[in-house]
């Protein structure tokens, strides 16, 4: 069975030669365990912070152990009475072809409400961090103006179609056209903006939403909120998701340098970690449920085969090489 390791810790923007794919011996289940063969496997951008040796919310990734990350497979023999042989699962023991685990680290997930890997997208983590993000910490009100970067992205996605479905103004930043396009065409927004190609991203934000913007979600950083803080109404929110700009930076990089707008406009600017609103997963599955049954959300995922390409998909994240969620396809459905 083969598994992806750390081999080094990157510096600045990782390369294919901090990754290793290796051969290892995976060994019978134990009592109480079970032998998963995973399916899907996702990348996501908190990884990159694992992979720093510094103390953090998730503890740092180990050189030549492999890494982990969210998973979804078949289990393929069973000593545990939570899961039984063919139940579709979700772990965090991603980055490889077969897994063992004890029955109660892996939940089941219905294979019936969507498609599998939805469960690492639209509904899971990433929609789950949507939802606590704008509802909870970005206190959404109906109608409200709404600015959101990496829209079109796995977690922008979902944020841009709840506000819609919110009946809000929805104004989302991509990098490219055909990602602008599908997120007003497809996703309903109001305008997307192409920071790439717009100019002033400032300027091209006030254009976008000139009465202001009442929610801010931050997926981004740098310039992106400096226009987010702009362009705030008083009494905005700042719901602070991400900052994948800065996660590849070697230096320290200036901070934006109109925080002062937090004063004067009285803004709430807070931090969040999904795994701290897990109260809400009972609500997010019912309500995310309702939404996809209805066609009220939209999303686009890109996939690369084989756990080889589980690196360059990974790598892929800091270029806007995926449009929506990015899988890995493991092994066969
Ligand atoms: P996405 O699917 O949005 O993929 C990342 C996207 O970010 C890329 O496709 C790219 O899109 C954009 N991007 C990459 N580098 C830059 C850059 N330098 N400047 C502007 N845009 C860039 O990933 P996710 O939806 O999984 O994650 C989105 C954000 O949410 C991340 O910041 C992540 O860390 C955060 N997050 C936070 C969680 C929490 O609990 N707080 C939980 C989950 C995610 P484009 O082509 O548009 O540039």
């Amino acid at each position: 069975s083969k598994e992806v390791r750390l081999k080094a810790r990157p510096e600045g923007m990782p390369k294919l030669e901090d990754f290793e794919v290796a051969e290892t011996e995976i060994g019978a289940p134990g009592d109480g365990e079970v032998l998963i063969r995973n399916i899907w496997m996702s990348v996501d951008p908190y990884m990159r912070g694992r992979m720093y040796d510094r103390e953090s919310y998730v503890p740092p990734f180990q050189i030549g152990a492999p890494l982990e990350g969210g998973a979804i497979g078949q289990v393929v023999a069973s000593n545990s009475d939570k899961v039984a042989v063919g139940d579709y699962v979700q772990s965090m023991l991603g980055w490889r072809e077969y897994a063992v685990a004890k029955g109660e680290e892996v939940q089941k997930v219905d294979e019936n409400a969507a498609p599998i890997q939805a469960y690492l997208g639209t509904l899971g983590m990433p929609g789950m961090t949507a939802y606590a993000g704008l509802l909870r910490v970005g206190e959404l009100k109906d109608g409200e103006t709404v600015f959101v970067s990496a829209a079109s992205g796995a977690v922008g996605a979902v944020v841009c179609q709840i506000a819609k479905a919110k009946g809000c103004f929805v104004v989302g930043t991509a990098g490219s056209d055909d990602k602008c396009k599908w997120l007003e065409e497809t996703a309903g927004i109001d305008k997307a903006i192409n920071y790439k190609t717009c100019g002033n991203l400032t300027e091209a934000v006030r254009e976008a939403a000139p009465k202001g913007i009442d929610v801010y979600f931050e997926n981004v950083g740098g310039e992106h909120l400096v226009a987010a803080l702009e362009n705030m109404r008083p009494f905005g929110r700042l719901a602070m998701c991400g900052m994948i700009s800065q996660y590849n930076d070697t230096t320290p990089t200036p901070g934006p340098n109109n925080l002062i707008y937090m004063v004067g406009k009285s803004l709430k600017m807070q931090g969040f970690i999904v795994s701290n609103h897990f109260d809400l997963l009972p609500d997010f599955i019912r309500d995310m449920s309702q939404w996809i049954k209805e066609g009220k959300i939209k999303w686009e995922e890109t996939v690369e085969d084989g756990i080889e390409r589980a690196p360059n998909a990974f790598l892929n994240l800091f270029t806007g090489g995926n449009f929506g969620k990015m899988l890995v396809k493991v092994g066969p459905d």
